[in-house]
């Protein structure tokens, strides 16, 4: 971290406790300013082992997990289905203090970490499913990659041409790895391999740097849930919503509505009911998406831009609380209340989630 962004969060945990001290809080979360407001909070993944080491602005601890639910219980916050939220916010009826929860992609660990919490809270929760590596049942590729050879990365440096990778890469180095990564990826879509050979190629490439790819598999680290595991889940009330059949958006009209069909397609294999609710995968979106996905009948958009949400929010551009490993409870507390749209700009807020496409 550079310094001058050391010395901006200093204070910004300064300004924060000194707002918490003197009421600030509790005055503005119960401010009629708020109950207009929908704090809509998004998660990518709970960790499984060392997830959120790896990736901390995708994945965080349990235990973090859990003090954020904490927050919200004990403050006394209405979190309520997304679709409830987001009709209610238009009807400019919501109750005080209200939050919605959604996870995108749908891994493994939201079963297995995720909605045993959220269950033993009351909490509703929305989880935006991509459904071609739910079907293939295999890890993620790109993201397998990017784990094991960060895994690895101690290991002084490595040939990967055999892969089609570059010949020198420096483990240590993150912008190395991720760029062997994506020439590796994209070599392999060159050659049209299919998601099982790209699954072979992943084994191979964590026998090179002595990983017991087996063991990952079995764990299910990076794996998305069965449609089984969407269908038991379901079943208890989760709510499954679409985020593209192979997480992409592609800038050609037919294909990007193609990959929302074929995502609603597959989720209603495991789940019935309207799928209306959408996610923007990796949380880019372009002007004339709006239109595609209004004819495909999508009521609601979420990105991954930081703010709460108002009624005069475009319904397909609606902004939520990306939550991280990196962010302190107070600063949590302080997006869920609303003082953190007091303090933040709009600049600053972009930054907030660096996304990668994950097929
Ligand atoms: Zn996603």
């Amino acid at each position: 971290m550079i310094a001058s962004d050391r010395v901006r969060r200093s204070l910004r945990r300064t300004a924060l406790t000194v707002l918490k001290g003197c009421g600030a809080f509790h005055l503005v979360k119960s401010s009629d300013w708020r109950r207009q407001r929908l704090t809509i909070v998004c998660y990518h993944g709970i960790s499984l082992e060392d997830e959120n080491e790896w990736r901390p602005f995708l994945y965080i601890g349990p235990d973090q997990f859990e003090r954020r639910l904490e927050i919200l219980r004990r403050g006394n916050y209405s979190v309520l289905a997304l679709g409830e939220a987001l009709e209610r916010l238009y009807r400019n009826d919501l109750p005080p203090r209200s939050v919605a929860i959604t996870f995108d992609d749908g891994t493994y660990d939201f079963y297995r970490q995720a909605y045993p919490r959220l269950k033993q809270f009351g909490f509703p929760v929305t989880v935006y499913l991509t459904t071609y590596y739910s079907d293939l049942q295999c890890p993620v590729f790109h993201l397998i990659g990017y784990y094991m050879l960060w895994k690895a990365r101690e290991r002084g440096t490595m040939d990967l041409a055999e892969f089609g990778g570059p010949r020198n890469v420096m483990l240590a180095s993150l912008e190395q790895r991720q760029k062997a990564i994506d020439q590796i990826a994209q070599v392999a879509a060159a050659q049209g391999l299919t998601g099982l050979q790209k699954n072979a190629m992943a084994a191979r490439l964590a026998q090179r740097l002595n990983i017991d790819y087996q063991e990952l598999v079995s764990k299910r680290i990076l794996q998305l849930m069965t449609p089984e595991e969407v269908k038991e889940l379901a079943a208890e009330g989760v709510d499954f919503q679409l985020h593209t059949h192979r997480h992409r958006t592609p800038l050609e009209e037919a294909l990007f509505r193609k990959e929302i069909r074929d995502n609603r397609e597959h989720i209603a294999r495991s789940v019935s009911g309207d799928k209306t609710h959408f996610c923007y995968p990796s949380g880019a979106y372009r002007p004339e998406f709006l239109e595609w996905l209004a004819a495909e009948g999508v009521v609601s958009a979420t990105t991954c831009d930081t703010a709460l949400a108002t009624a005069k929010s475009n319904p397909l551009l609606l902004p939520r609380l990306v939550d991280t490993t990196g962010r302190s409870d107070l600063e949590f507390e302080s997006w869920v209340n609303g003082i953190a749209h007091f303090l933040s700009s709009g600049r600053k807020a972009q930054k907030a989630y660096v996304g990668r496409p994950s097929s």
